[in-house]
């Protein structure tokens, strides 16, 4: 039987983790990033964001599909809500969840109410199996495309799992939802395997992905600091510390020792995800961190020789115009090497979705006109926001950044993309809910 496994755009490492245990399992597996009519008995599509559901592209491949008389399975973070997935893509089945298990079973048996973790339409109703089981931290190496090292995500080729769940519960993420929030944690030894596999495949630049890197191998909310370390140590053996990066980190998740090990063995910058400096937007997005806990993060950082990076929400729901003046504040103050904007996108199975739907569309940044500085540009309360924020990011880095008209013009492009995009998403919530 051969088996495509399509993951638009980029071939995401979970996509090609399904892909490793169906060539296990003995079938002709191939996996692409390219969107494409397939003459596959099986075509598997690997969706890890809201407009997958509306891509014309995806739609296509589909519809070919099912006329020629072959299967096709949706999977990845798209299936937090299989109604979405079945009602705008019309696929045989969804594998709800992590899909390792349930994915062997589907392409066997066919969509059977014997499976957990899987949803399907069957006369006009939808079917859903239950949860998907967790799936082994074990697994076989995965699939990777030859094309690999073509790939660029943030600055790396790949992001690499170390581990799944996140002790945090922020509204907006879909981690702890979809992992859950008990961390569980792969062999030192497996990922170095799978590293060495990565890099003989053409893989120049690694990145650690995992919510909160330092969490690897922590028990009962506990990190494990030395386990850390010799996970950092052991991959840039393999990599060298310069094609290395852990980026993603909680401010509350650091000690002395991480934070060297992040200088000695990567790149040599930390990532956090500060969202906002107003305590009150940080308690309604459930960040479960403090302002203060931000600055002494980023203070303890630059006395280890790290640079740092910060990521900013703006336009959540019940963000006033003070609220967001304090986040302008907080990054003035701080001074970040690199800062990344975004509008706050309700993610189908997060609290925010559930906030968005509960709210009428005038309380709403995305929906309301912004009315001042901008108002000739046409942008939404929230775009405007995400737009001056980036603006204002680059006056106050170490570094200073004068804007030209090629960054204004990107910047502008940027907004105005994502507010669009979390509207049509916006819109699909509201068609389901
Ligand atoms: S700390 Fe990061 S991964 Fe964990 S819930 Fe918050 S945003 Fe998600």
């Amino acid at each position: 039987m051969r088996i495509k496994v399509i993951s638009p755009d980029i071939v995401t490492y979970g996509a090609m983790v399904i892909g490793g245990v169906l060539e296990q399992e003995g079938y002709d597996t191939s996996i692409s990033r390219v969107i494409e009519d397939t003459d596959a008995d099986i075509l598997i599509l690997s969706l890890y964001s809201t407009q997958h559901l509306l891509d014309t592209r995806i739609k296509k491949a589909i519809r070919f599909q099912k006329e020629r008389g072959g299967r096709c399975y949706v999977g990845g973070p798209v299936s937090a809500d299989p109604s979405m997935v079945l009602g705008e893509l019309s696929p045989d089945a969804v594998v709800v969840g992590e899909g390792e298990i349930t994915i062997s079973r589907l392409v066997l048996e066919g969509p059977s109410p014997d499976i957990p973790g899987i949803a399907y339409m069957k006369e006009g109703e939808m079917i859903v199996t239950g949860s998907s089981p967790p799936s082994p931290m074990t697994r076989p190496l995965p699939l990777i495309p030859p094309d690999i090292g073509d790939q660029n995500i943030r600055g790396a080729n790949v992001y690499i799992e170390t581990h799944r769940g996140c002790v945090g519960g922020c509204g907006f993420c879909q981690v702890p939802r979809y992992f859950g929030q008990e961390v569980r944690s792969r062999s030192i030894e497996d990922i170095l395997t799978e590293v060495r596999a990565f890099k003989d495949a053409g893989v120049h630049r690694i990145s650690i992905s995992g919510g909160t890197g330092s969490l690897f191998a922590s028990q009962y909310g506990r990190m494990n600091v030395p386990a850390f370390i010799q996970l950092l140590q052991g991959i840039a053996g393999v990599m060298g510390p310069k094609n290395l990066s852990s980026p993603d980190i909680r401010v509350d998740c650091i000690t002395d020792e991480v934070l060297d090990a992040i200088r000695d063995y990567t790149i040599g910058w930390v990532f956090f995800g500060i969202e906002s400096g107003s305590e009150g937007i940080l308690k309604k997005m459930r960040k479960g961190a403090t302002v203060d806990q931000v600055r002494e993060a980023v203070k303890r950082c630059r006395m280890h020789g790290l640079k740092v990076a910060g990521s900013f929400i703006v336009g959540y729901p019940g963000e006033t115009a003070d609220d967001y003046q304090m986040t302008k504040d907080l990054i003035e103050e701080l001074a970040l090497d690199d800062v990344f904007v975004s509008v706050a996108e309700p993610i189908p199975g997060t609290p925010l979705a559930d906030l968005v739907l509960s709210i009428p569309q005038e309380e709403n940044p995305v929906y309301v006109p912004h009315t001042g500085e901008y108002q000739a540009l046409g942008l939404s309360e929230a775009e405007a926001r995400a737009f001056d924020l980036m603006l204002h990011a680059d006056l106050h880095k170490p570094r200073f950044t004068m804007t030209d008209d090629r960054t204004f013009n990107l910047y502008l492009e940027e907004v105005r993309k994502q507010g669009s995009d979390i509207l049509r998403s916006t819109e699909v919530l509201l068609r389901y809910s």
